[in-house]
């Protein structure tokens, strides 16, 4: 009787017109129920979901279970925190990937990451400028994933000559001074689960703060599922809840921010 239970509120109801940016669906924890998950996201209104892979390994290994589902897009990169398996056979197996699959429309996840201690930051300093040279000489938008290292990553991406090119800034985590760094570079932010945290006022800020086409919604699952199944396995249907967080912030529809998130994505990936 107690709430302890209670289950979670129901989704807000949405057209399908949405898109989850960033999912890791190749894993083992989805390896059960893979189909299950694909129809509750369609169903909760996501009309696209952008899958992650994190070597042309995994990319060649995982891409057959969504040869049936054409709404399934993807992006493949070497992950920071693995910059030390980034070898010549790698970039020659993006290169490949990228020339036989036309559903890997951006390079990433790539960047930085000083949080996990897998990979000194030296090395994935160096693997990120080689893979930023990838993205460019295949004309591939940049999917950044950056962790406690905003400083490094923005100097390298400057130095690089990455202002103005298409990037989307991955589980935006940050406050409004460091969206406005972003946005004033011309890239995109992608808002994540904790959006919904209730003690996370400082990110519900920066997304109120951010112009409407910079701004897109993902679940980065399995990992950081929002408030109502915090801690749980996290889901592409869940972006229901990233979204009504992000439009209570805005004072706006949630259908409208919705349809204008997935309007961006799209446009990001180039999905017509
Ligand atoms: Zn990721």
């Amino acid at each position: 009787m107690s709430g302890k239970h209670a289950s979670p509120p129901p989704y807000p109801s949405l057209p399908r017109t949405g898109v989850d940016v960033h999912a890791h669906l190749d894993g083992p924890r989805f390896k059960e129920d893979l189909e299950a998950v694909l129809e509750r996201a369609f169903a909760a209104g996501l009309a696209q979901i952008i899958q992650v892979f994190l070597s042309p390994l995994a990319w060649a290994e995982g891409r057959a279970v969504f040869a049936a589902h054409p709404e399934v897009y993807f992006t493949l990169g070497v992950h920071p925190t693995e910059a030390q398996n980034y070898g010549p056979d790698t970039e020659s197996g993006i290169r490949e990937a990228v020339k036989k699959d036309s559903r890997i429309r951006a390079l990433g996840e790539i960047g930085l990451d000083y949080y996990w201690k897998d990979c000194p930051p030296p090395l994935q300093k160096e693997v990120f400028v080689k893979q930023l040279r990838l993205a460019r000489s295949l004309d591939l938008p940049l999917v950044i994933h950056c962790r406690e290292a905003e400083a490094d990553a923005l100097n390298i991406l400057e130095s690089e000559g990455f202002v103005d090119y298409p990037l989307l800034w991955h589980c935006f985590g940050g406050d409004e001074n460091f969206a406005r760094r972003i946005l004033d570079k011309g890239w995109q932010m992608s808002i994540p689960g904790p959006v919904t945290y209730p003690a996370n006022r400082t990110l519900r800020a920066a997304v109120a703060s951010a112009p409407l086409d910079r701004l897109c919604t993902e679940t980065d699952c399995p990992y950081l599922a929002p408030q109502p199944v915090r801690g749980k396995r996290n889901e592409p249907a869940h972006t229901a809840w990233v979204i009504a967080a992000m439009a209570a912030a805005r004072s706006m529809s949630v259908q409208d921010l919705w349809t204008i998130c997935g309007d961006n994505a799209r446009r990001f990936f180039a999905i017509a």
